[in-house]
């Protein structure tokens, strides 16, 4: 294994170069644009490690399926899906276009901006700071305290600049998809985005989803399988058909540049970062690094 990651690093490393750091984060613009890092955890538990590992990054978009699945314990599947829907969308993750066309008024779907907003309301507590805990309580139970942190910079970078965010949390209201407090939502959202680990703390709560419901710390049969269905279907923004097909297996992506990957046939979990974005918003090397990591070891479902 530990070869085949290398190798792995060293073919797709020269891809970082095509692709671009997101800065619309000013604070994710720091991000080191040719770095490529990977970590694999075996169906055995071992860690292997290759490329820029020592890296910390926040997981941005990889939150939302850890506030998905929060919001489905908080509040069952009803509570959470007469909100949001099931579907894949074609456009961009933070687009707004299909709000007002959508027949039933709901966001598309919990991995997408909109819906990703719509669902951290979902979470229960009696302010943002209590629901912020509860969300990094339950993902630092799954990957372990010494690899979970807050990144207070690019929280605030974020709150400062996440107008378009805005602009959908309140469209959402007006809508009637979210109630509350818009500001709190944002701030919340803002929060759980901005959660930090490395390639071990991914690699780990990918394993963890890849694992069956009675793994610790025990997790809800039917909330593991919600939220896998919807890394597979949903994951990787407007990319996502293309991933399935070439690599097979439930991912989510952040703007961060980090890919959560999950096989749960090989009781195996992927943990990807590499800055450097292609124009859909995943990592540019990333995902390059998983399709020749499934071809390798045969991880894709089907
Ligand atoms: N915090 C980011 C945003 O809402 C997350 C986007 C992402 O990683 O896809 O713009």
């Amino acid at each position: 294994m530990q070869a085949t990651l290398e190798a792995i690093v060293a073919q797709n490393r020269t891809l970082t170069a095509h692709g671009k750091v997101a800065t619309y984060i000013p604070e994710l613009a720091m991000g080191d644009a040719n770095a490529l890092g990977i970590c694999v955890i075996d169906g055995a538990g071992n860690v292997h490690l290759a490329g820029d590992t020592d890296i910390r990054f926040t997981l941005q978009s990889v939150s939302k399926v850890f506030a998905l699945m929060l919001a489905l314990e908080d509040q069952g599947f009803a509570g959470v899906f007469d909100h949001i829907g099931m579907e894949p969308t074609g456009d961009a993750f933070n687009s707004i276009v299909k709000l007002e066309t959508f027949a039933s008024l709901r966001p598309l779907n919990p991995l997408i901006n909109a819906g990703a907003i719509a669902t951290t309301a979902l979470i229960k507590g009696d302010s943002v700071a209590e629901r912020f805990q509860r969300l990094y309580n339950y993902i630092e139970a799954i990957a372990g305290e010494e690899r979970i942190s807050f990144n207070e910079r690019v929280y605030r970078s974020e709150k400062a600049t996440g107008d378009r965010n805005r602009a959908i949390g309140y469209f959402l209201r007006d809508i009637g998809a979210v109630c509350g407090d818009v500001d709190e939502i944002l701030d919340l959202y803002f929060r759980q985005c901005s959660i930090e680990t490395d390639v071990i703390g991914l690699a780990t709560l990918a394993r963890r989803l890849a694992l069956g419901p009675e793994a610790e710390p025990a997790l809800s049969p039917e909330v593991l399988r919600i939220a896998r269905t919807f890394m597979y279907t949903c994951g990787m923004y407007d990319a996502t058909g293309e991933f399935a097909v070439k690599v097979g297996i439930p991912a989510k992506s952040g703007v961060s540049g980090a890919i959560m990957a999950t096989a749960p046939g090989h009781e195996l979990g992927i943990g990807v970062i590499a800055p450097a974005l292609d124009q859909k918003g995943n990592s540019k090397a990333g995902v390059q690094a998983l399709v020749d990591l499934s071809r390798l070891l045969q991880l894709s479902v089907f």
